[in-house]
């Protein structure tokens, strides 16, 4: 196994740097993974779960490594300059961290928060395009409609429409909207996107802002939202924005469930306007049994599977990141608080 090579001929660890603790909220089942994949990766460093950090370690900690972690914990560690994040949604880090006071204020630009730095991994980019251009062929060949007419004994083949006469419209054109926006095109599908700032994509049809929002959602027969959660696009899918979709358009939401007004979207698929939805995150998760998507027939649930993050590459690119900081004090680029990504 490559963990004997590199205990052999791998560098021993630096003894003038201070331990990473790992940080996670109480219950996070795959603390003892993360921490087995990124020493693994950072063979100089010494990681650790927080629960096993000493006393003594805690005060001299400056980077720390971070799923989703407990606020009060990041509180203890009086050295920290800078956070990085094995997820790439950090809204609940962010609205932790905002206006909570941090021992260490001097690292912060706006001397309100530590850095955030998220997870954008190129291959977190290829499984969320593999799962949106899934989902989407899923939609596109009228899957639900099939499984329906079996549980009826039904034998009735649909027309077949070519994927270039369905345009499939993305929310968020940034690491995770661009890959999916790559691989649909290549499918054969008409691609439109929506994002904060304009873009100019080849070949794909760049929509941005407010203004321009409602256009682009009547473009399209399938709708992604992979955008992140922010005070910018909490409830942005509401009645009136799921109206401005084409009769019959059908809904993926593989960003963050706050982001879709539940009761607009029961709606909408109730009168007929919205074909199916297929959902992968939700307001409260594990989906709660009593809560109506599980029964609806025009939903199809998922339990927040449509990008797990790769703990081996992930772990390389947080590697990457700690030795330019080490090597250099080159903290990368972290969220911007203010717009919430
Ligand atoms: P990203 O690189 O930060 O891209 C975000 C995109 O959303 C950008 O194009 C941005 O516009 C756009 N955006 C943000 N706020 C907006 C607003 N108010 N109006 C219009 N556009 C807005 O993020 P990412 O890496 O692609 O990840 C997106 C999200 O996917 C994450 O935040 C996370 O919640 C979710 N995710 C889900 C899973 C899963 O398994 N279900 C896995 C990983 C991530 P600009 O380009 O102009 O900045």
């Amino acid at each position: 196994m490559s963990t004997s090579i590199s205990s052999t001929i791998g560098p021993t660890i630096n003894p003038g740097h201070s331990p990473i603790p790992f940080l996670a909220a109480a219950g996070y089942r795959t603390t003892t993974r993360w921490v087995s994949a990124l020493q693994q990766a950072m063979p100089n460093e010494r990681i650790v779960a927080f629960a096993d950090l000493s006393p003594e370690a805690k005060a001299v900690c400056t980077v720390a490594i971070v799923a989703n972690p407990n606020p009060e914990d990041l509180q203890c560690l009086p050295q920290l300059q800078w956070v990085h994040s094995v997820w790439a949604g950090v809204e609940r880090l962010i609205a932790n961290l905002h206006g909570n006071l941090h021992p260490n204020l001097t690292a912060s630009p706006d001397g309100r928060h530590l850095p955030i730095v998220r997870l954008i991994d190129p291959q977190l980019a290829k499984t969320m395009a593999e799962a949106v251009l899934a989902w989407t062929l899923y939609l596109h060949r009228d899957m639900p409609t099939y499984a329906r007419q079996q549980a009826q004994k039904q034998w009735l083949p649909r027309d077949y429409i070519r994927p270039e006469r369905k345009t499939v419209g993305l929310l968020g054109l940034g690491a995770l909207g661009a890959a999916a926006a790559k691989v649909l095109s290549l499918a054969g599908f008409n691609v439109c996107a929506w994002s904060r700032t304009r873009k100019n994509h080849p070949g794909i049809a760049c929509f941005s802002g407010e203004a321009e929002l409602n256009l682009m959602l009547s473009k399209a027969d399938i709708l992604v939202c992979l955008l992140p959660l922010t005070p910018g696009t909490r409830g942005l899918l509401n009645a009136a924005r799921l109206a401005a979709l084409k009769p019959g358009a059908a809904l993926i939401n593989f960003a963050r469930g706050p982001i879709l007004e539940q009761s607009a979207l029961l709606a909408a698929l109730d009168s007929g306007h919205l074909s199916h939805a297929v959902l992968d995150v939700f307001d409260e998760e594990p989906l709660p049994s009593e809560d109506a998507y599980w029964q609806h027939p025009n939903v199809t649930v998922l339990p927040h599977c449509s990008a797990p993050t790769d703990f081996e590459t992930a772990s390389a690119i947080v590697a990457a990141n700690i030795l330019a900081y080490r090597k250099r004090g080159i903290i990368p680029a972290s969220v911007d608080f203010r717009l919430g990504y």
